[in-house]
């Protein structure tokens, strides 16, 4: 297993004595023409090494987009190539590893012990006919800390359960599993299995052959990697239809303190919202909540509360990952007008259950306004049943390849109401568990 950034519980810590800053890409994209960082995980788990561990399932009508999205979407990608049903198993075994229970609305007993300010607003809401539920969250309760500001780093005491775990688990279990840390894959060979990869600090190529082979860069990555390797001349949709959610947040003051500012407050959402609602009936997503900004003072923090609404954005073709003559790797992206008409309605709606919930005051913002978050990640190498609008086959193979799988983001063909690392996951097991089958 190779893997471009290092072991992020071997590394040096930063200045707040956390290991974190170089799990962050520091690569600089173009996006939208201008040169970027982009806020993703970079060593051993990914971006799940610093991601905010809510292990959503999709909904039914997620696997089916041209119930709400038809006019959008080629009929080929009305329906996805696998059912809810067949992935169901893959939902619930991931589920049972990270000791989840799936979100239920209105069910708020759990293992962990509710915020005050999130009892609060749950029994306003109540009061609404609204049903929060407990977000099912990847974090072992004995071990939290219950910091203000998680994620979007390394976590200190492994609470927050990542892949980095698993892989470690797998290496400690099986003699002929590797870990191979700050190793970069630069391209694979098309007609068979094999990697040509460079270890960091080392100009020297080196090639690893194998039986078969899968691809987890992540969506942006893993297309430019396949991209270097010659694959676009066969897969014209490969790196197209790059998607991240088009989500709004709201940041809302209370008089009386949420103390958001001193403790983990990211515990409750709602689904009510899924399809919009009599005003906007829309497709749009879950609504959760979020920690409050670190670039607010302590003393406002602990007045605010912030919630987002995921809003599925479209697969466009115009929105892609290319390979620049600049040697770098080009993002370019737009929302489409229909996202950005559902997320000026997703403001409303929070900006409504904040007051509802009790706030003095309510501030939304949208996705488009922020130019390096592309933490959800997916497309550009989707599955589907056409070559012409996918590159991948329902096992997540190049349609007409044996001997490749792209088990990463990139192999969603829209990007669904809810977040989308529980489904990457589930994927990877039902296409591990095929493969495995085959041999
Ligand atoms: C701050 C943040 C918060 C998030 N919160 C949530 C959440 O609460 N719930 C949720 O569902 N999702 C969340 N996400 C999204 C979730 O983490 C991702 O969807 C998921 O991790 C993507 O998995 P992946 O396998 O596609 O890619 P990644 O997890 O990004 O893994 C790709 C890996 O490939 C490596 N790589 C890239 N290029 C190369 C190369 N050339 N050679 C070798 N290795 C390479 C990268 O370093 C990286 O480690 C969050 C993301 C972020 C950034
Ligand atoms: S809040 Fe819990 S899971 Fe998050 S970083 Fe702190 S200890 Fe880890």
């Amino acid at each position: 297993m190779l893997e471009r950034g290092p072991d992020p519980y071997h590394p040096r810590k930063d200045s707040t004595g956390r290991p974190f800053k170089h799990v962050i890409d520091q690569t600089l994209y173009k996006r939208n023409g201008s040169a970027s960082k982009l806020f993703m995980g970079h060593g051993l788990g990914g971006s799940t090494s610093i991601y905010g561990a809510v292990l959503l399932r999709p909904k039914k009508e997620d696997f089916s987009p041209g119930q709400h999205l038809s006019q959008f979407l080629h009929l080929e990608d009305h329906h996805w190539p696998v059912s809810y049903e067949e992935m169901l198993p893959w939902f619930e075994k991931v589920e049972a590893h990270f000791s989840l229970r799936p979100f239920e609305p209105g069910v708020l007993q759990s293992d962990i012990q509710l915020a005050p300010i999130n009892e609060e607003i749950s029994r306003r809401w109540a009061l609404h006919g609204l049903k929060p539920g407990i977000l099912p969250l990847a974090i072992d309760p004995e071990k939290c800390l219950q910091c203000e500001d998680c994620p979007g780093y390394v976590c200190p005491t492994q609470a927050r359960g990542s892949t980095r775990q698993s892989l470690v688990e797998l290496e400690r279990t099986y003699e002929n599993f590797t870990l191979w840390p700050e190793t970069e894959v630069l391209k694979m060979d098309r007609h068979k299995p094999e990697v040509h990869f460079r270890r960091m600090g080392d100009s020297r190529l080196d090639i690893v052959r194998a039986d078969k082979v899968i691809l987890s860069a992540g969506a942006i990555n893993s297309a430019a990697i396949l991209l270097r390797s010659g694959f676009g001349d066969d897969f014209p949709a490969l790196g197209k239809c790059f998607m991240y959610h088009a989500g709004a947040v709201v940041f809302a003051l209370f008089k009386n303190p949420t103390h958001a500012g001193q403790r983990f407050v990211k515990q409750i959402g709602l689904d009510e919202y899924y399809f919009g609602d009599q005003e906007l009936p829309h497709k749009l997503g879950v609504i959760q909540s979020l920690p409050t900004p670190k670039a607010a003072t302590k003393p406002i923090r602990n007045h605010l509360y912030l919630m987002m609404a995921t809003v599925e954005d479209l697969p466009q073709f115009s929105n892609k990952v290319e390979l620049g003559g600049d040697g770098r790797i080009h993002v370019h992206h737009k929302f489409h007008e229909y996202d950005n008409f559902r997320s000026a309605g997703a403001k409303r709606i929070l900006r409504s259950l904040m007051h509802q919930a009790g706030a003095l005051q309510s501030f939304a913002a949208t996705a488009q306004m922020n130019k390096t978050h592309v933490g959800h990640q997916v497309g550009t190498i989707r599955f589907g049943v056409s070559p012409k609008t996918s590159v991948l086959d329902s096992w997540c193979r190049p349609h007409g390849m044996e001997h490749l799988f792209v088990l990463d983001g990139g192999f969603l063909p829209t990007s669904m109401g809810a977040s989308p690392a529980l489904t990457i996951m589930a994927n990877a097991l039902r296409v591990t568990d095929y493969i495995i089958q085959q041999n």
